[in-house]
This record gives C-alpha cells, structure tokens and sequence, in this order.
C-alpha cells in the first residue's frame, strides 16, 4: 500500500466511483479504499434518469448501457386508493429513460471503470480512523487481512455508505424523528408485468395498513419486492404473526395490484431485513475532508432518490475539491458550496417524500402518522430556504418556515397536465434537484461546470447583484 495520496476515498459504492473518477480524469492522484471485494450484494436497485448525466461525465455510459441492465421506462403508483403510470418520455425531460440494476454489478462496472480511469482501487481494505492534523484531516489508519497502516493525504472523501467512518468518528449523525422504517425484501420469478405500467416500471402500492411495496424488474428475470413499514408496526405484525417471513406473505395478498403481479410466481431467495431509518450528519466537509452519499445522509427509499444523492454528491465533492488545488476558488468557499448544496438537496426531497407519505390511503393508521416531521426535525432542517432555493414546477410556495410540507402537499394534489391526480411523480420527475450548473442557480457564489474540466465558478460581481 502507498504511504500518500492526493486524494484518498473510503467505499467503492456509486458515491465513491463517481468522486475517484471524477478526479482521477482530471489528472489527480485518487487512491480508493474498499472494505469488501466486489462484487458485493446492495440493496439500491431503482435508479432515476438522472443517471445518465452523470455516467456522461464519467464516460462509463456505455459501459453500463452495453450491460444489458433493465431500461426503467417509468414509474407506476397505486398510492392513496389512486393509481395511475408516470411516463419518463415526457418531452421536457432531460433524459427519458433510466435503469433498474443488480447493484454488485453496477457498483462493480463502475468500481472497475474507476480503475480503468486511473483510480489506484484497494479492495479488501477497511479504514478504521482518520488522523487530524491542526483541525485537517490528513491520515487515514487501514487494515487489510492481517496487514495494516496508514496513508496520508491531500483531501479526503469518505463514501463509506451507512457505516460512515467520520460520522461515527465525529458522534455527528442524528436520526430523524420521521421514518424510523424497516424493509424486508426478497427476489421472486415467474412475475407478470402490469398492464399499464411503462415498461420496465417500478411499482409502488401503498399498503392500506403497514405501509408500502417496491416491485422492481431486474435483468436476471427476478422482482425485487419490498416492503417498508415503521418499526412499531413491524414489530407488532413479527409478534402477530410469527416471523419475519409470515409478516412480509402476510401483508402480500392486501395488494390488489402486487397479488396480481405475483400471482404464478416464487419466492427464489431468503428475505432479506434492513432497518432504514432516516439520518443526516451535522457535519457535510470541514478542512480537507467531504463527506459524500449515505455517509453523509440517508433518506428513506420511498422516491428511489439514494443512488441520485451519492452520485450528485460526488460530483460536488471531486467539483469543490478540482477547483480548490487549481487555486480557483478558496477551500472554504467551496465547502460552504459544498454543504449547502448538498443538504439543500437532500432536504429538498425530504420535504417531497414526507409530503408524498401524507397521502397514504390508510389515513388515520399509525404508519401515515409516524411518517410526520415533528416540529423537533422541521426546525433543525433549513426546509423551507432548501425547497425554496432549488424547486422547479411550484411556484406557489409563499408560506413560511413550518408550513413549507403542507404547502408541498397541497401543491402535489393538483393535478398537473391532466396526468394524474397528484402532480407528483417522484422517481425522476421535475421535483428533483436542478443542479447548480449556471449562474442564476448559484449555491454560496458559486456554480458547477463542466467545461473546460469539472469545477466551481464564481458569480462575477454583476451577477451576484441580481
Ligand atoms: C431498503 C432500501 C431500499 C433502497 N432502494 C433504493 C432504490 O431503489 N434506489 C436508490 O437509488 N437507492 C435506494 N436505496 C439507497 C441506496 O442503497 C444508497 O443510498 C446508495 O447505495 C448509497 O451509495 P453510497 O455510495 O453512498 O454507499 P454504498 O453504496 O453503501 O457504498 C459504500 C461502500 O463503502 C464501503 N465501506 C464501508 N465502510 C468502509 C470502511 N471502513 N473502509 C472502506 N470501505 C468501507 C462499503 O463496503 C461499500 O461498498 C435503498 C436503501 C435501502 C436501505
């Protein structure tokens, strides 16, 4: 193992790839420690168009379309007793398909193209603390097998997903209040599509009871199905039933839509159980480091939006870290960019998902209320300032600071252009994060670029007076 890197990152998942490629094509020196050795399983199977930007800009898009990986045409909903498709070829789309992946080998092809890129990629290598030097993170301590030591570094990204090695490190992670949910998943055969969905759709039925479904087709002719409920409701429908596995075939027939799709086909793997609370990290970056995908934050995976936040938050990281060493911008500047773009998206799409889970059709049942931000969360969110400095499509939003969710909700329940009852698509609509590509959508001063490389500008000073 080298003993110095320019820039070291921890986790080889989509937040980690994208960040090492991203600065490994500009010429800089990334070394990427990974724990495990891909390909490795991961839950996170839905993607949102997106995507395909970003794969552009790693230059990995063939690679991953050649893959053969199921193209997602869109989405449909049975949610709230409504149901209705959402369709990605929309016009005013930018792009108007996405993916529906077997992660171990996304994160793999995209894990070896950082390599291919010029990533020094460690696999079998965990990193176990990070050394601070004057208030700089500047070493990380790692161990592989029997063997260990320690790396020194320029910057750092930590990408190393739930286990979050800074956040743990800091004590910097707080659960939310809302969305204390459990998943439990398994991979079915023999399924029939739905009629009216878009091809290769996502499905998403809401569970009048204990909350919801995913179905997603995947390449390998498997249906990743999943239920979300709370924590209480799981633990009563376990105590009820008897088991996890009579919970999850308990809860199955109560989905008119999903029996429907299911209805010849078997169960083909073990369920798989994951608590998937929601969290955000006080701390986003400090001096030389960033903290990028679900290390920094996690959303619940009602919206599909978990892939879409550790890649957009790896472009930002390799963004503010490029134009940092070429002397562009000054390192605070880009880490107040840094901090407030990224949380202004992932607050963002907190407000849509909370918003989204109020229309639940079992509308006085405990898991509609436990999908409620407390005041405690809306006040430590900057909710409103995020949803206001990044939404498209709802222009209406004047309320103020703890209204900001029901005016999201009652701009959802217009319907928009006839389509559907709730203006809301969710996964890939207009209600994702623009990303702050020109002066008029600046974060702190500064705005992303591609060209001529990956990095920051400044607003000139005529611009910012605007
Ligand atoms: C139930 C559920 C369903 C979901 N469904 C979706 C979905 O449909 N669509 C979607 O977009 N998202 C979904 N997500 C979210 C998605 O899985 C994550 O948001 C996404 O994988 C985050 O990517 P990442 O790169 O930040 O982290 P990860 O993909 O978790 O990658 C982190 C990497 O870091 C490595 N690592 C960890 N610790 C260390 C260490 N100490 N040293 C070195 N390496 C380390 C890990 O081995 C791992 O490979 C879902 C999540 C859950 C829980």
């Amino acid at each position: 193992m080298r003993k110095w890197a320019e820039v070291l990152v921890i986790g080889g998942g989509p937040a980690g790839s994208t960040a090492a490629t991203l600065l490994a094509r500009q010429g800089v020196d990334v070394t990427l420690l990974e724990k495990t050795h891909f390909p490795r399983y991961h839950i996170g199977e839905s993607l949102l168009p997106s995507l395909l930007p970003v794969l552009d800009l790693l230059g990995a898009r063939s690679t991953i379309e050649k893959h053969g990986f199921v193209r997602k045409m869109g989405a449909f909903y049975g949610w709230g007793g409504q149901e209705w498709p959402l369709r990605f070829d929309d016009p005013s789309r930018p792009a108007n398909y996405s993916l529906q992946v077997v992660r171990s080998e996304f994160d793999q092809l995209l894990l070896e193209h950082a390599g291919d890129q010029g990533v020094q990629v460690c696999q079998n290598t965990s990193v176990q603390r990070i050394g601070f030097h004057d208030d700089r993170a500047a070493s990380a301590s790692w161990s592989s097998g029997g063997d260990h030591g320690e790396i020194a570094f320029d910057y750092l990204i930590d990408a190393s997903g739930r286990s979050g090695v800074l956040a743990r490190q800091f004590g910097s992670r707080r659960v939310h209040d809302v969305f204390r949910n459990v998943a439990v998943w398994g991979y079915w055969r023999g399924m029939y599509p739905l009629a009216e969905a878009p091809e290769g759709a996502i499905g998403v039925f809401s569970h009048p009871e204990q909350g919801w479904f995913w179905a997603i087709p995947l390449h390998d002719d498997t249906l990743s199905v999943g239920l979300v409920t709370d924590k209480r409701s799981f633990a009563e429908g376990k105590r009820t039933t008897g088991s996890v596995e009579a919970l999850y075939h308990h809860a199955i027939p109560s989905c008119e839509l999903l029996s429907e799709m299911l209805r010849d086909a078997t169960l083909v793997t073990d369920l798989k159980v994951e608590t998937d609370y929601s969290y955000v990290s006080d701390i986003f970056c400090g001096p030389a480091y960033f903290l990028a995908g679900d290390a920094a934050c996690f959303l619940d995976p009602l919206l599909s939006t978990g892939v879409h936040l550790a890649m957009f938050s790896g472009l930002l990281a390799a963004a503010s870290i490029g134009s940092t060493r070429r002397g562009e911008v000054l390192e605070a500047a880009a880490q107040r960019f840094y901090d407030t773009a990224y949380r202004h998206a992932y607050e963002r799409l907190l407000v849509l998902v909370t918003a989204f889970y109020r229309i639940h059709d079992g509308r006085d049942s405990y898991f509609r209320c436990a999908q409620t931000l407390s005041r405690r969360d809306q006040s430590r969110l900057r909710l409103h300032e995020s949803f206001l400095n990044i939404v498209t499509g709802l222009e209406d939003l004047h309320d103020t600071n703890d209204h900001t969710v029901d005016a999201v909700y009652d701009a959802l329940q217009r319907p928009v252009e006839g389509h559907h009852p709730y203006g809301l698509g969710g996964h890939g609509t207009s209600h994702m994060a623009p990303l702050p590509t020109s002066p008029d959508r600046a974060v702190e001063g500064l705005y992303l670029t591609t060209t001529p490389q990956l990095g920051l500008h400044q607003l000139k000073p005529c611009q910012s007076g605007r």
